[in-house]
């Protein structure tokens, strides 16, 4: 019912603030009604893809509050340090409205590939056809842990990484598996994808559920509050920023005014403190080559 995600690049952020950065974002969107809320966020600060440790995730029936108590009831017995702190992260959040599966913290967001997380999804619509890509993915060895239809999709994309990768191409692309997934979705959705594979990046994409994306400059705080300008959103480069993906507006104004409506079709890929934006074509099956549009928020 609510996506919400947080990527700092280039910028110091305490475990701490990076989670009530999150918590906020899901209290903005409650207004439009859930059951279960999640968040992942990641274990350590790593660079480098081989040697990630799962990303963490936290899920919780009922109201924002008592995922923020469990999450911290669990970072506590874990000894997890809410002072680390981390130059680049990608936080993902959820609050769910159940279409399928009832609320229950295994049905909650974000789903996951398998126990390692190695893709992590949040989801706000409906897959229409997931039944028959749960049973084309039940024969291929992998075991259902929800009654979502949202689980398809990380599994999804775990068995096109797999795949990808046997066939020994290594250098596939997160936004290339992403646009892969969409080829088979039927439906609508807004989905934001973490992986273990791609850390510190995230690809969001949306057919037919709202999605938005908003870029803070942090060297331009001044700046922030000047009329949007989308000549200078999109060329300004080098600097620390936080990037926000939301399915509500409500959710960013606080933090930036500097805001890109994305359209069906497209696929927001965010990176090295850039998001670069795909046209999907379901046609070819691939994206258009070209862009439809600016292409790239530095
Ligand atoms: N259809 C998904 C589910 O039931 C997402 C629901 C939502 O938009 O919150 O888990």
């Amino acid at each position: 019912c609510g996506i919400f995600a947080y990527l700092n690049f280039d910028v110091r952020r305490e475990r701490r603030y990076i989670l009530e950065l999150l918590f906020n974002g899901l209290r903005r969107l409650e207004y439009r009604g859930y059951d279960s809320a999640g968040i992942s966020i990641d274990s350590s600060f790593s660079l480098d893809c081989d040697a990630v440790p799962p990303p963490l995730v936290f899920r919780q029936e009922g109201n924002i509050e008592s995922l923020v108590k469990s999450v911290y009831q669990d970072v506590s017995l874990t000894g997890l340090n809410l002072e680390e702190s981390f130059s680049i992260h990608a936080g993902i959040a959820h609050t769910r409205w159940a279409t399928h599966g009832e609320p229950a913290p295994r049905n909650s967001h974000p789903q996951s590939s398998d126990p390692g997380n190695e893709f992590l999804v949040v989801h706000n619509g409906v897959i229409t056809n997931y039944m028959v890509l749960k049973e084309t993915l039940v024969r291929q060895g992998f075991s259902f842990e929800s009654e979502t239809d949202t689980e398809v999709i990380p599994k999804l994309a775990k068995f096109i990484f797999d795949n990808t990768k046997e066939e020994g191409d290594k250098s596939v692309t997160f936004s290339q598996i992403v646009l892969e997934v969409m080829r088979h979705l039927e439906g609508a959705y807004a989905l934001i994808f973490k992986s273990r594979h791609y850390p510190n990046e995230l690809i969001a994409c949306k057919r037919g559920s709202p999605l938005l994306l908003g870029v803070k400059e942090l060297s331009e705080e001044a700046s922030i509050g000047a009329s949007f300008d989308d000549t200078k959103f999109l060329s300004s480069n080098g600097q620390p920023k936080e990037l926000f993906l939301s399915s509500d507006p409500s959710a960013l104004v606080e933090h930036t005014k500097k805001v890109l409506v994305i359209e069906d079709g497209e696929v927001v890929h965010l990176k090295d403190g850039r998001a670069s934006i795909f046209k999907f074509d379901r046609a070819k099956g691939e994206h258009a080559g070209a862009l439809a549009r600016p292409d790239s928020v530095q």
